[in-house]
């Protein structure tokens, strides 16, 4: 991908800019991020984190994951809006949750991760390879 791709919030005050090539596309139906979206899973992909522009507040919430690093979601403090996301375990890279794109169409997910706690309401793309956790990326 060539040309910058943006996104943001519901609200319009966080908004980001990235042109990198989206890393490790993939939906993951992990507790964490069921309980975040309210949905049986978020869609999202990595990049760069200086590839990555954004504008306004962004806030994180932290929580340990099971290998012992801390995942933080970026959320907007005003809407709720989940946008962002970063680990301890990968320091360089930030995540972007696709829904958050403004044109979230050209997302093509590459792999379920953390399908053991996938719900049975929230189908799964047969056609994707399954991780019961976290892949090794
Ligand atoms: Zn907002
Ligand atoms: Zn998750």
């Amino acid at each position: 991908m060539t040309t910058a791709y943006t996104g943001g919030c519901r609200c319009g005050a966080v908004r980001y800019e990235c042109s990198a090539e989206p890393m490790f596309p993939g939906n993951c139906y992990c507790r964490q991020c069921q309980k975040a979206s309210g949905s049986g899973h978020v869609s999202a992909f990595a990049v760069p984190r200086e590839a990555l522009t954004i504008t306004g507040e962004v806030k994180y919430f932290d929580h340990k994951a099971d290998n012992g690093n801390t995942a933080s979601n970026g959320f907007c403090p005003t809407c709720g809006a989940p946008v962002l996301g970063k680990s301890s375990g990968m320091p360089g890279l930030m995540a972007i949750k696709a829904a958050s794109l403004d044109d979230p169409s050209w997302f093509k997910p590459g792999m379920n991760i953390f399908t053991e706690s996938a719900q049975p309401w929230d189908p799964m793309d047969p056609d994707l390879p399954k991780f019961e956790g976290m892949p090794e990326l």
